[in-house]
């Protein structure tokens, strides 16, 4: 029995690359790439054990049960390396890229290919991609090499002009609703989904982390500080303090829906509560140039998240407009 599975939305992918393999004309450097919550890394593994396996034929998974497959379930296959962040660090060093070449440029112990899984790629620093770009331009026969990244426009364009990019689409949202309902049955999965843009894999996570309750939540918030009933710092502070990736990153698309939605008329987006109203014509009233200045600084802040800037300004920055016509009060720290 195979252990691999594929998620509905890939199937078509799937079979572009059973076409390669199968006419012995898959790349030799890979990239796959797509939203968070589609499965890029389940394909990029199934596609790993398929590689190897000797059962299966046309556009079938890897079997599960011939002498290869068992090695990869048993994650013990000497020809597949895997390169990833290692525990305690934050990046993908350069030695682990130079022991990878090393291991590639052995001769293959079963007689496979030999294959470098490097998953999330953007994790690798300058040095590392540098290292690896080596091995891009002069690959050895008989190796693929599978980058999996959500942020290609993070790794060097000397790297991602060497890749055969492999784009993972997220479904339509009928077929996400109906992966989800079968999942996890009925629920409200319109607004997870498309916070989740489209991606199934994370609507699911979200929901199961009470993201519903969560944005209302949310909303509210930005709603009492518009209507001057709450102080913009203390919020921040809330922010700050529990999930500032998530609460950001729901800024970021709910802006987008109220410009979206100003723009053409309807701002249903905007659940009800006490401050509703308040919000609505906050939104309906204020210049949309300056609201889309506002969106490129909650951009900006989400893309510092990840720096050490100091996240209490950082959601002060985003927040305290709010109460102010959106103006920016203080710079975003860069
Ligand atoms: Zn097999």
């Amino acid at each position: 029995m195979s252990t691999q599975s594929l998620y509905p939305w890939q199937e078509k992918t799937w079979e572009t690359l059973m076409k390669s393999l199968n006419s012995e004309r898959l790349p030799h450097a890979l990239l796959i790439t797509g939203h968070d919550g589609l499965g890029k890394q389940e394909l990029a593994e199934a596609l790993v054990a398929r590689v190897f396996c000797k059962q299966a034929s046309d556009r079938e998974l890897a079997c599960g049960g011939c002498g290869n497959c068992q090695l990869i379930n048993a994650a013990s296959h000497p020809d597949l390396v895997r390169l990833t962040v290692e525990e305690g660090k934050t990046r993908i060093a350069v030695q682990q890229v130079r022991d990878m070449i090393t291991h590639l440029g052995m001769k293959s112990y079963r007689g496979n290919e030999k294959v470098a899984l490097v998953y999330p790629a953007d994790l690798m620093n300058a040095s590392s991609a540098n290292s690896l770009l080596k091995t891009l331009e002069e690959p050895s026969d008989g190796t693929l090499l599978i980058l999996v990244t959500a942020r290609p426009s993070r790794l060097p364009a000397t790297i991602l002009s060497r890749c055969q990019r492999v784009e993972i689409k997220p479904p339509g949202r009928d077929l996400g609703i109906q992966w989800l309902e079968k999942e996890h049955g009925k629920a409200d999965w319109g607004p997870a989904l498309a916070f989740a843009s489209g991606a199934p894999v994370k609507a699911l996570e979200l929901h199961k982390a009470g993201f519903a309750k969560r944005i209302i939540d949310l909303e509210k918030q930005i709603g009492a500080i518009v209507a001057g009933r709450s102080d913009p710092t203390a919020v921040a502070s809330e922010w700050a303090g529990k999930d500032p990736q998530l609460c950001l990153e729901w800024l970021k698309v709910w802006a987008g829906y109220l410009i979206r939605g100003r723009s053409l008329g309807s701002l249903d987006i905007i659940s009800g509560g006490a401050d509703a109203k308040a919000l609505k014509s906050f939104i309906q009233n204020i210049d949309l140039k300056m609201f889309f200045k506002y969106l490129d600084d909650v951009n900006r802040s989400f893309r510092l998240l990840e720096t050490t800037v100091n996240k209490q300004s950082l959601m002060e920055a985003v927040l305290i407009p709010w109460a102010h016509g959106l103006k920016r009060v203080q710079p975003i720290a860069d």
